[in-house]
């Protein structure tokens, strides 16, 4: 199977038992982070209980090490679940992406914007 987090060829910004987290290839913002199961499973829905926990977990850790490096204001995190939702790479992976104040001129809506007809929203 030729799927790119079963092999991450960069520096991990982070790792626990069960997942791993590393810079996304092209970053939204500076300092846009991964946070995906070491297992193989396309869906985050298909992980186990203990594999959301301990993602979740480790989204908190990066997001501590984010603040730390970078400072930015504010955070967009969440995942594209299905090709319609704009899922490109089959392994779950949740996005930690940080927003810094002006960085778009209308942040409104956040991840609301992912069907950009809808927007801005009031
Ligand atoms: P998604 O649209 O949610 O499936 O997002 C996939 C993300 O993976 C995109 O933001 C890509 O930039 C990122 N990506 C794809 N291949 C790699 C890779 N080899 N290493 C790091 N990030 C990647
Ligand atoms: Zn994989």
């Amino acid at each position: 199977m030729d799927c790119p987090f079963c092999r991450i060829d960069r520096a991990l910004v982070a790792e626990s038992e069960l997942s791993v987290a590393f810079p996304d290839a092209r970053p939204i913002s500076p300092g846009h982070t991964l946070v995906v199961p070491r297992r193989h499973v396309a869906s985050y829905f298909d992980c186990t209980p203990e594999e959301k926990a301990d993602l979740w977990r480790l989204v908190d850790r990066v997001r501590a090490l984010v603040v730390a490096d970078r400072r930015p204001d504010g955070f967009n995190v969440g995942l594209n679940q299905g090709a319609a939702a704009g899922q490109t790479v089959f392994h779950a992976h949740v996005h930690v992406i940080p927003r810094y104040a002006g960085d778009v001129a209308d942040p409104r809506g956040g991840v609301r914007n992912a069907i950009s007809e809808h927007k801005p929203h009031p």
